[in-house]
């Protein structure tokens, strides 16, 4: 077995050269406290949570950047008191964000105050728009302070280590090769088509879901939209005006045409 470093990429790590048992290819092993496969938000938060308690955790995330345009960008005001308790709150409303005190609807000319975030308790009595690249981004940057901190971009988690018959870890493919992040915990947070999941023999329990959600971008109407348009406009005072809408579900088909 042969001790190196990880060449040029991230913090220096205690890597180990060995080879595959079944192909005999060479290996890298990486030896941690946690290893999380997905940084999607599961995956990021607890890498941060985890390594703010002082273990040594690696993120793997298959893409090289967060920029999923399709994923979600509401930030909840539960979501705020947990920024806040982690003292990192006043830090990411720093971002430009868009902050709703109401989501309305215009209904045959008549605008209703559907939510009203203004009841909840004081600071976090509003929802933020916010991309979620910003922040996976931000929750990133904040997780640097802790030397036991590491994602790991462009690593494809494709399988576990499996030894004596228990779970030791997570085999990746990355830049550097193929590596084996060995950890007490493995953790699964590669979404809904968990390649970790499947090779842990885990098998997931579905919940039926009653809507579908179409999203999309539109331009943004000179003027508010018409009274009887179909789709919620987010209006607020920052930079994000997309159009989103819910719609009864089936199938995953939309049932009704959006105008
Ligand atoms: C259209 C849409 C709109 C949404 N809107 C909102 C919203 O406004 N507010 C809100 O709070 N939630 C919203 N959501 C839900 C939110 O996006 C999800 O709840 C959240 O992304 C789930 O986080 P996750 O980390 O569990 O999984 P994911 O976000 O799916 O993250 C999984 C990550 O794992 C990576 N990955 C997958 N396979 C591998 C692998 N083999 N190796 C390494 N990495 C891998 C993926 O690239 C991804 O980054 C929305 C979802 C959708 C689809």
């Amino acid at each position: 077995m042969l001790s190196c470093r990880c060449p040029g990429r991230g913090i220096p790590l205690p890597l180990e050269f060995e080879h595959d048992r079944h192909s005999g290819a060479a290996v890298t092993t990486v030896e941690r406290d946690c290893v999380i496969a997905g940084g999607g938000p599961a995956g990021v938060m607890l890498g941060f949570l985890l390594a703010r308690a002082g273990l040594r955790v690696t993120v793997l995330e298959k893409h090289a950047d967060f920029l999923r345009d399709f994923r979600g960008d509401t930030i909840h005001p539960s979501t705020l008191t947990v920024l806040g308790e982690l003292g990192i709150r006043d830090r990411f409303l720093q971002l430009p964000v868009t902050r709703l005190p109401t989501l309305d609807a215009v209904f045959d000319g008549e605008r209703i105050t559907m939510v009203d975030f203004r009841t909840l308790p004081r600071p976090n009595d509003f929802l933020v728009l916010a991309p979620q690249w910003d922040l996976l981004n931000f929750l990133v940057e904040e997780g640097r302070a802790y030397p036991g901190f590491e994602v790991r971009m462009q690593t494809e988690a494709t399988g576990v280590v499996i030894d004596d018959g228990r779970i030791r870890g997570v085999r990746a493919a990355g830049p550097d090769g193929d590596v084996e992040y060995l950890a007490p915990l493995s953790v699964a947070a590669d979404g809904r088509h968990s390649v970790v999941r499947e090779a842990a023999d885990l098998t997931p329990r579905g919940f039926g879901v009653p809507i579908d959600i179409l999203w999309f971008h539109l331009p943004k109407p000179p003027r508010r939209p018409s009274p009887d348009a179909r789709v919620l406009v987010g209006e607020g005072d920052g930079p994000d005006d997309r159009p989103r809408g819910v719609l009864p579900g089936g199938n995953g088909h939309p049932q009704r045409r959006v105008r």
